[in-house]
C-alpha cells in the first residue's frame, strides 16, 4: 500500500512538473501496456519483424550451415545474405529498415518484437526455424520478414513472397498470408518502387513452399525482397537513409491496412 501511494504521488508530481511548462502533461508510465492510450490505431496489436540474416553469419560457417527443421524437411540454419557491389551488407539494410518499421508501428500503439536484437559482426543467427516460429507463442497479428535480393543483371525491383498451401504446416495461414502479401505489393508499388522482372511470372508476388521462415509460422506472414542489391538504382536507394524510409513507410502502411 505504501508503495502504491508512492507511485501515485510520483505520478502527480511528474504530471504537475510537466504541466507547469504549459505543454501537454507527460505522465509516468508505471503500468506498461495497460496504460497505453487506447485511441492509437494499432493499440493491442502484436507484430513480429524479422530482419533477415545477421551481420556476422559469414564468420560462423559451422553454425549457420547446421540443418534445422523447415516444415517437413530440413534447411541450413541461415545464410550470409547478399550485398551491394560496393559491399553494403543485406543484413545491415534489413536491420535498418526493420528498426524504422518498428518505430512507425510502435508510434501507432503496436507491440513490436524483433527476431534479432543486434546487427553485429561478432554474432550469428538466429536460425530460420526460430525465425519461422517467432510469432507463434506471442499469438502475433502478423510477422514480416525483411530481406533484399542479389540478382546479377536482373534489373531493379521488389517481390513479396507468401507461403504456399503446405499441409499441415501452412493450412491455417496461407490464406491470410496471401492477403497480406497482396496488400504489401500494393503499398510498395504506390511508394513508387518497381516490381522485379527477374522473378519469372511473379509480377511482384511469389508463392513458395521451401522457406522455413514462412512454413513454420502459425500467424499470417510474408517475406519481402525489397529490392535487388546488385542493381545500381536499387543499391542507391537501399544505401541512403531517405531510401530506407521509403521502404519502411510502405511496409507500415501495408501492416496498417491489413489489420484494419
Ligand atoms: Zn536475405
Amino acid at each position: 500500500m505504501r508503495a502504491l501511494l508512492g507511485v501515485l504521488l510520483a505520478g502527480v508530481l511528474l504530471a504537475g512538473g510537466a504541466g507547469a511548462a504549459g505543454a501537454e502533461p507527460v505522465y509516468a508510465d508505471p503500468g506498461g501496456a495497460e496504460s497505453e492510450p487506447s485511441t492509437l490505431p494499432l493499440a493491442g496489436r502484436v507484430i513480429v519483424i524479422d530482419p533477415g540474416h545477421q551481420l556476422g553469419n559469414g564468420r560462423f560457417p559451422g553454425r549457420i550451415s547446421r540443418p534445422v527443421p523447415a516444415g517437413g524437411f530440413e534447411k541450413p540454419c541461415n545464410t550470409t545474405g547478399t550485398s551491394t557491389n560496393g559491399g553494403y551488407p543485406e543484413a545491415t539494410f534489413n536491420w535498418k529498415v526493420a528498426r524504422l518499421l518498428q518505430q512507425r508501428l510502435e508510434d501507432r500503439g503496436a507491440r513490436v518484437t524483433l527476431t534479432r536484437h543486434v546487427n553485429s559482426r561478432t554474432t550469428w543467427g538466429p536460425c530460420v526455424d526460430r525465425r519461422g516460429r517467432a510469432g507463434n507463442r506471442l499469438d502475433a497479428d502478423l510477422k514480416i520478414s525483411i530481406h533484399a535480393d542479389g540478382s546479377y543483371g536482373g534489373g531493379p525491383g521488389f517481390h513479396v513472397i507468401a507461403p504456399s498451401r503446405r499441409r499441415p504446416w501452412t493450412t491455417d495461414i496461407y490464406g491470410p498470408s496471401l492477403q497480406l502479401a497482396k496488400v504489401t505489393r500494393v503499398r510498395l508499388r504506390s511508394a513508387g518502387l518497381p516490381v522485379a522482372h527477374y522473378v519469372a511470372g511473379a509480377d511482384g508476388l511469389d508463392v513458395r513452399s521451401d522457406l522455413a521462415t514462412l512454413n513454420l509460422s502459425d500467424v499470417p506472414t510474408v517475406m519481402v525482397e525489397l529490392g535487388n542489391m546488385r542493381d545500381r538504382r536499387d543499391a542507391h536507394r537501399m544505401t541512403s537513409a531517405s531510401g530506407r524510409r521509403v521502404y519502411a513507410r510502405a511496409l507500415a502502411a501495408a501492416t496498417y491496412r491489413f489489420l484494419q
